[in-house]
């Protein structure tokens, strides 16, 4: 039985919250904090048993350390944003505690994501004794157990990948971001990258798209290419992999709106003066959107994200297409939230209880598809992310 600190109130951590409450016996004591107290009292005034709740800007190391001091959890679960990762890292190295996030490390100052800053962590994790998961959520994450789950038990060798990540859920509100808007955006207007016969491909932003036939009574969508974080460590833990790309549905009203508000501007990471004081456009069109834990209650439809993987078994050609479908208002009935926070928030839970259960715990900093698929698709079916598998007739082009 353990006691977790989970740090960040947002969307994704209402839902960690929720699940590891729903888990007592795994998770017998748990903390939530952020910069915003109210935000995680909030959140606690919801579950069905207590939890304790506390202040702290993740940022400053030594703020993290006394509350860790405080808590004395079993390790923290990072659900706050990107830009905290490495901070939370270094204040759980100095108190001896296991880390885990769902989003890879990001400079403020530059729209770039890379694993290379949390890689480097490795040894002193390693000789600490203590663990660092990376990138626990769907994708990265779902998506990275699925790969490793079809080259354990469907293929000898993985030719090509392809994840695709459908919303098909409708909020009817004119522009809104699912999570966080200034992460979401500068994923999206960022130039899309794919990995083909060992190099990176970059294409300008939504530049490649095709269309896919969804299951679950989704339908044709449009997808665009992307780079996706989960493309950097699959393709260096699968060096096989001959192709791997990353694609997402967006609706026509969606790229409408933030073409405009890109050539206007408003989507820069870059400061202007306003007034006599610096702003940050991406920074100031967060405040204006939607919160993204707000959507909740409005958002009705499904979200289907999963793998194609094309490789040979036994000799012989294969496509397998494994996903899970998740609808937003089953996920706003159980926690209170749609379906792309609960679809980060599951694994993330699922995540910790691996490494605290035994099943995943290992000195050094993984990312999932390093780890023994099995136990954690057996929980995805258990704690509301059911998946499924089918074969395809041809590879995806
Ligand atoms: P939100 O913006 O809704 O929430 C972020 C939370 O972090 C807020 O409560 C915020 O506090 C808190 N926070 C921000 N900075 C600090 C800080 N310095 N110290 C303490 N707390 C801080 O984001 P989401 O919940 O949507 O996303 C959370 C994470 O999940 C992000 O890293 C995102 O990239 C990741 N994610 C991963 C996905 C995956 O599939 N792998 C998919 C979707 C998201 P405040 O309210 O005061 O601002």
């Amino acid at each position: 039985m353990a006691n977790v600190l989970i740090v960040g109130a947002g969307g994704v951590g209402q839902v960690v919250a929720h699940k590891c409450a729903q888990v007592e016996d795994v998770f017998e004591n748990i903390t939530l904090a952020s910069r915003t107290k109210s935000k995680c009292d909030k959140i606690a005034a919801m579950l069905p048993r207590k939890i304790n709740t506390a202040e702290v800007d993740a940022d400053n190391v030594k703020e993290m350390v006394a509350l860790i001091n405080k808590v004395k959890p079993d390790m923290v679960i990072n659900v706050a944003l990107p830009y905290q990762d490495l901070h939370i890292m270094d204040a759980c190295l100095e108190t001896g505690v296991h880390y885990l996030d769902t989003a890879n490390y990001e400079p403020p100052e530059e729209a770039k994501f890379e694993y290379k800053w949390q890689w480097a962590y490795q040894e002193k994790f390693e000789k600490a004794g203590l663990m660092a998961l990376l990138g626990s959520g769907f994708d990265p994450g779902v998506t990275s157990v699925f790969t490793a789950y079809a080259k354990k038990h469907h293929f000898d060798r993985i030719k090509t990948l392809d994840i695709i990540d459908c919303n098909a859920g409708d909020h009817g509100l004119p522009f809104a971001t699912n999570f966080n808007p200034e992460i979401n955006i500068r994923e999206i207007t960022a130039n899309g990258r794919y990995w083909e016969n060992g190099e990176w491909i970059t294409t300008k932003p939504l530049e490649e798209k095709r269309e896919f036939d969804f299951p679950a009574g989704i339908g044709e969508k449009d997808i665009y290419l992307l780079y996706h974080e989960e493309l950097e460590s699959l393709s260096k833990h699968f060096p096989e992999i001959e192709r791997a790309r990353f694609w997402m549905t967006f609706g026509a009203s969606y790229l409408k709106h933030l073409e405009v508000l890109q050539n206007v501007g408003m989507t820069s990471i870059e400061p202007v003066k306003f007034q006599g004081q610096e702003i940050v456009p991406i920074q100031f069109l967060k405040a204006l959107l939607p919160d993204p834990a707000s959507l909740g209650p409005l958002t009705k439809g499904k979200t289907c994200i999963g793998n194609i993987v094309h490789g040979t078994k036994d000799g012989e050609d294969k496509v397998y297409y494994v996903y899970n479908i998740c609808d937003h208002q089953e996920c706003y009935k159980e926690v209170k939230s749609q379906a792309i926070s609960y679809t980060t928030g599951v694994p993330a839970m699922i995540g910790a209880k691996m490494m605290l259960e035994g099943k995943w715990m290992k000195p050094g900093v993984w990312n999932l598809e390093q780890l023994d698929p099995d136990p954690f698709m057996h929980d995805l079916n258990q704690y509301g992310l059911p998946w499924q598998e089918t074969w395809l007739d041809k590879p995806f082009q």
